[in-house]
C-alpha cells in the first residue's frame, strides 16, 4: 500500500488499483436502521470511535492502456465535504480525457455526480460507461419512485448524456480487463460490486454494502436509510462478508474510511475489520 493525500496505490497481480478519496462526513444515528443509540455507542467504543465516520471513495484500475474508473464521487453536489476526485486524479497525473472506461456500481449521487459537469455535460469524454441492466431499468421505469422525481433526475440525466457509449451488463458479468461484476442487490435494484483479478491475486470493490464500517461489519443487520430494500441489502452484505472472510480477500468499498483497504475475519457469527 502506497498512500498519498487523496489516493492509495495497491498492486493486484499485474494490475495497479488506486483507492481515491472524494470526501468524508459523519452520519447521524438516525441514518441507520434496525439499531439504537446504545448499540451504536457500544459498537463505536469497541472501535475507539465516537462519531459515525464515512468516506466517499472511487477507484481507478490501470491495465495497460486501459484506465478504468469505478464510480466518480459526488462532484459538486455535496459542497465542500466531497468533490476531491479531480485532485486525486491530478495526484496520479491522469486527465479526465485519459479515462477509457467508467463503471457505475449504482446510480446514487455520491457515485455518479462526478461523471457530469455542473451544467449536465460529460466529464469523461473518451470513456464508455458500464452499469448493470437492472440498475438502468430501475431508474428508467416511470413506475418506480413516482413520487420522488428529484431522486430520478440525476440517474436519468447520466444515462442520457452517455447514451452513445452505454454498456448494460448482467449483474455477474465478466467486464474484461480483469474485472467482473458481483451481484449485490438491495442497496439499489442493480447494485454491483467489482472483483479485480490478475495473476492469481484478487481484490474486491464492495461498493455500498457498508456505509459505516464500525457498525455494519460488527453487526451486518444494521441497515441504512439509503437502502432501497433493507432485507435484500442485508442479505447481500452477509453474503459478501462471508466470501471476504472465507477467502481472506483484501477489499475496499464506497464508504470505508481512508486508507480504505482491509480484510474481514469471522469469529463465530461476528465479523471484524482488519486494516491492511
Ligand atoms: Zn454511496
Amino acid at each position: 500500500m502506497n498512500k498519498m493525500k487523496y489516493s492509495i496505490r495497491h498492486q493486484v497481480g499485474d494490475l495497479e488499483v488506486f483507492i481515491l478519496t472524494d470526501g468524508k462526513k459523519d452520519f447521524d444515528h438516525d441514518t441507520f436502521l434496525n439499531t439504537n443509540t446504545s448499540e451504536i455507542k457500544h459498537l463505536l467504543s469497541l472501535n475507539r470511535k465516537t462519531q459515525i465516520e464515512t468516506n466517499f471513495n472511487a477507484f481507478l484500475v490501470k491495465n495497460g492502456d486501459k484506465k478504468i474508473l469505478v464510480d466518480a464521487g459526488a462532484g459538486k453536489l455535496f459542497g465542500s465535504i466531497a468533490g476531491n476526485l479531480g485532485k486525486a486524479l491530478q495526484e496520479l497525473n491522469i486527465k479526465n480525457d485519459d479515462i477509457t472506461d467508467l463503471i457505475a456500481t449504482h446510480l446514487h449521487p455520491d457515485h455518479i455526480g462526478g461523471m457530469l459537469t455542473d451544467d449536465g455535460k460529460m466529464v469523461f469524454r473518451n470513456a464508455s460507461l458500464t452499469m448493470s441492466e437492472k440498475e438502468y431499468s430501475f431508474w428508467k421505469n416511470p413506475e418506480n419512485l413516482k413520487d420522488q422525481p428529484d431522486q430520478k433526475h440525476l440517474p436519468i440525466l447520466l444515462s442520457d448524456v452517455y447514451s452513445d457509449r452505454l454498456n448494460l451488463c448482467k449483474s455477474d458479468a465478466d467486464l474484461g480487463s480483469g474485472l467482473s461484476a458481483i451481484n449485490l442487490p438491495g442497496h439499489t435494484a442493480g447494485h454491483i460490486g467489482i472483483r479485480v483479478s490478475s495473476s492469481g491475486s484478487q481484490f474486491i470493490i464492495a461498493a455500498d454494502i457498508i456505509h459505516a464500517q464500525y457498525l455494519q461489519i460488527n453487526n451486518p443487520s444494521i441497515g441504512v436509510v439509503f437502502d432501497q430494500d433493507y432485507e435484500l441489502a442485508k442479505n447481500s452484505r452477509v453474503k459478501l462478508l462471508d466470501m471476504l472472510s472465507i477467502d481472506r480477500l483484501e477489499f475496499s468499498g464506497g464508504h470505508l474510511i481512508f486508507p480504505a483497504l482491509g480484510r474481514i475475519s469471522k469469529n463465530g457469527t461476528n465479523y471484524q475489520w482488519e486494516q491492511s
